[in-house]
């Protein structure tokens, strides 16, 4: 099984590194694959270049043999979407192979309104994460959605390549991105929030610095 972890990663942060860590070992996943997005569909436009974060990520996963840097959304013009991400992904992987796209619960109560989002579950499982303080939110067009998908047992994923939903609490750190981007403007340290090779490669290349001034604002 592999997991996909897409974000904007504007920067990557210990917050996504121990979540897929932690579902990797909870699923028995072979490999987690990050996915940082070219230009996100709903929000506003990130704080670094998708460059920039994308070499951000590969210096946080440098260590990990079992995360893998994904660039296929960087690869794509107009806006990254998930559903596009899943169908490239089969290309490569096949259709028998289960994928389990990890989510934050966050992003998870946005799915509705995602590109495409009813087809997401015929391409892969859902797996939510829970998030510091977060209370699931279960819209009614989310209900609709999930019917009878929702399951507890991982066996249930191994035997499908998608269709199902798992919620996994993880360990809490409350980090964000939005965070550590105010932090670095205002001269803060987010030293132990995000990997030292990422702290010094932000501050040598001046990522997220006051001159920045077109991104801050988005909170996600
Ligand atoms: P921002 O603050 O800029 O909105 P973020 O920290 O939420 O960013 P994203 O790149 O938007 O980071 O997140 C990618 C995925 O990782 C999302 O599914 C999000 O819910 C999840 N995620 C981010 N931070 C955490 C965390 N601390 N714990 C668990 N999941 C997280």
């Amino acid at each position: 099984m592999i997991g996909l972890l897409g974000g904007t990663f504007d920067p990557i942060h210990y917050g996504h590194l121990r979540v897929a860590l932690e579902i990797r070992e909870a699923l028995g996943l072979d490999e987690v694959r990050f996915l940082p997005c070219g230009i996100p569909p709903h929000r506003g436009v990130p704080g670094a270049s998708a460059e920039s974060r994308a070499a951000l990520v590969a210096l946080a996963l440098a260590d990990v043999p079992e995360f893998v840097l994904d660039r296929r959304e960087l690869m794509r013009s107009g806006p990254s979407y998930t559903y596009d991400t899943l169908c490239s992904l089969r290309e490569d992987f096949g259709a028998e192979r289960p994928f389990c796209l990890i989510l934050g619960a966050d992003a998870f109560g946005g799915l509705p309104g995602w590109h495409r989002a009813g087809e997401l579950l015929d391409l892969a499982h859902i797996i939510v994460a829970r998030r510091p303080g977060e209370v699931p939110k279960m819209a009614p067009p989310l209900m609709a959605l999930l019917g009878e998908r929702i399951t507890d047992c991982p066996a249930d994923l191994r035997s499908s390549a998608g269709g199902r939903v798992m919620w996994i609490d993880v360990t809490q750190l409350d980090i964000s991105a939005t965070a550590i981007r105010e932090q670095l403007r205002c001269d803060g340290n987010p030293r132990f929030l995000i990997p030292d090779a990422v702290l010094e490669a932000i501050r040598t290349q001046g990522l997220y610095g006051r001159e920045q001034t077109h991104t801050l604002t988005d909170s996600g």
